[in-house]
């Protein structure tokens, strides 16, 4: 029998007791993984472990996989009509909401995000995704497409079967759920691992599985490593999907992994450097604003962070100043003290990795204008970092730092920005400041990125796909479009008086 884990909160931002099983979740149970391993989970506000999950491995994921076919077969999948499977998604989505505030608790003590970004960004979109897939449930459909009067030609679109998914840290509940829900509407059953570093809200998550109605083995959710439990599922014969969202490093292992097993097919959201154009004729404040938030929300710890800030030359001091102001007064600390913005970054490799580019960069000649250095003695806390004087070759301009890192760059015209922009192996995001509509739409046309926002950045809509180009990723989470992630269309041509 797998152990629990109780913690009391007694924080400013949240006050209550949360106990979670610490197991595997397989076949509608916690279960104790085959090889009995267990992984550390670590507060980064004081380097200190919480508590030790199970670690699933290769058998644990084939025990996983087994119990998803069987439940595809028998009690899932095209056994069951989609309002069935609205009703049952609708239902989890309230019952994540009755526990929002254990969510965001164990998501702001493993991740070290503040307590009100877990509260009302993460799990509230996670429930608001929740809900909105669980109105697609009933509506997947296909098409009827005129050939010839001697045949009914139509085509279906029907779940591919077990799907894998394996997910980040970054935000643990949010990538969960855009995950899980579209797979769920489209009648597919799910193997999932959580990422090592932040797998306590997962567990939460899977006690409300079968008080919600699901059938057991429907959602399998196995913590695990990357490298052991996250490779087996890329491996896994059964498994005909794998959805992944991560680095661009571990994208390109995965889909690896899955051509040299079942061919399976992949979705990868990936890593970004995205620009943020900002044009002289921008209305400054709300450019400071959007350009604060682009970079420095979750502690710089976005995909899409808007981390290469270019500004034209005519308003490139007055942007600096305003813009290393409002950095500079960011509230870093206790992610549970209710005005924090900043908490610490998520782990000990993250804050070296940062530190290690804040270095890179000072070695490669640009300049530090705020930050640089660590804050306090204990935990992974980073100072909000500028650099400006930088080059295009320099590793802190061209690297995904995933920190609370911007490169502050000047401009002059409008093609040279383009050209500068697109210069990153990278196509996730971009941003474009001005009141000029024609050159914001131009612009926006011509940076090669899955999103572009036109005075604003870092802004996700359920319903509007998100996803990259270039290595940014393969596929789009999010909206409409997700729906063809988890869908095996098939065309059905029915002889109505043909004769051979
Ligand atoms: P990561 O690639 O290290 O890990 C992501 C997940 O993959 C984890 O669950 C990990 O255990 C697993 N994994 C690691 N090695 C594996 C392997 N060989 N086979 C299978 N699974 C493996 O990424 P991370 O550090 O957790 O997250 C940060 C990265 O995620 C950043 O690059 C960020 O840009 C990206 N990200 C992208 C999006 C997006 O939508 N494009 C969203 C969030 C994060």
């Amino acid at each position: 029998m797998p152990s629990t884990f109780t913690k009391t909160f007694d924080t400013p931002a949240y006050k209550g007791t949360v106990t979670i099983p610490l197991g595997l979740y397989i076949n509608g149970e916690f279960v104790d993984p085959v090889e009995g391993g267990t992984i550390d989970v670590v507060n980064p506000a004081t380097g200190k472990v919480v508590t030790s999950i199970a670690a699933g491995t290769k058998a644990d994921i084939d025990i996983a996989a087994k119990a998803a076919k069987e439940a595809y077969k028998t009690s899932w999948g095209l056994k069951v009509p989609g309002t069935q499977r609205g009703k049952l998604m609708s239902k989890l989505a309230v019952l994540m909401e009755e526990h929002i505030a254990e969510f965001a608790a164990l998501d702001a003590l493993a991740n070290g995000k503040a307590y009100n970004t877990a509260y009302g960004k993460d799990n509230k979109g996670a429930i608001a995704v929740m809900e909105y897939y669980a109105g697609w449930a009933d509506k997947i459909s296909g098409k009827t497409i005129e050939t010839n009067e001697k045949k009914l030609a139509y085509t279906r679109h029907e779940p591919i079967g077990v799907v894998g998914q394996i997910i980040p840290w970054n935000v643990p509940m949010f990538s969960l759920s855009l995950k899980v829900a579209p797979a769920l509407a489209t009648g597919n059953t799910i193997v999932l691992k959580p990422s090592e570093i932040t797998p306590l809200s997962a567990l939460l998550f899977c006690t409300l599985i079968e008080q919600a109605g699901f059938p057991p083995g429907v959602i399998n959710i196995v913590n695990g490593y990357g490298s052991t439990a996250g490779q087996a599922i890329s491996e896994h014969p059964l498994i005909e999907k794998v959805a992944f969202t991560g680095s661009t490093l571990t994208g390109r292992k995965i889909m690896e992994a899955a051509a040299k097993s079942n061919l399976k097919s992949v979705t990868l959201e990936l890593g970004g450097k995205s620009p943020n154009v900002i044009f002289d004729d921008a209305d400054l404040e709300q450019a400071v604003k959007w350009a604060i938030h682009g970079i420095y929300y979750n502690h710089g710890q976005n995909c899409s962070a808007g981390s290469r800030i270019f500004v034209q030359e005519g308003i490139y001091d007055k942007f600096l100043d305003q813009f290393t102001e409002q950095a500079r007064a960011i509230k870093v600390g206790d992610p549970f003290s209710p005005d924090t913005y900043q908490g610490p970054q998520v782990s000990k490799t993250q804050f070296e990795r940062i530190m290690g580019y804040i270095t890179s960069g000072q070695n490669d000649g640009a300049t530090v204008h705020l930050g640089g250095k660590q804050v306090g003695q204990e935990g992974y806390f980073i100072e909000p970092t500028i650099f400006t004087e930088c080059q295009p070759n320099m590793k802190i301009v061209r690297e995904e730092i995933f920190g609370p890192v911007a490169c502050v760059i000047k401009f002059k015209t409008e093609d040279e920005v383009v050209e500068q922009a697109n210069d990153t192996s990278y196509g996730l995001a971009a941003s474009v400041f001005t009141k000029d509509i024609d050159r914001a739409i131009r612009v926006a046309h011509a940076l090669e990125a899955g999103t572009a926002w036109i005075n604003c950045s870092n802004q996700a809509e359920i319903s509007m796909p998100f996803g990259g180009f270039k290595q940014s990723g393969i596929g789009r989470d999010l909206s409409e479009y997700a729906l063809e992630n988890y869908t095996n269309v098939k065309a059905v041509h029915v002889n109505i008086g043909l004769r051979l």
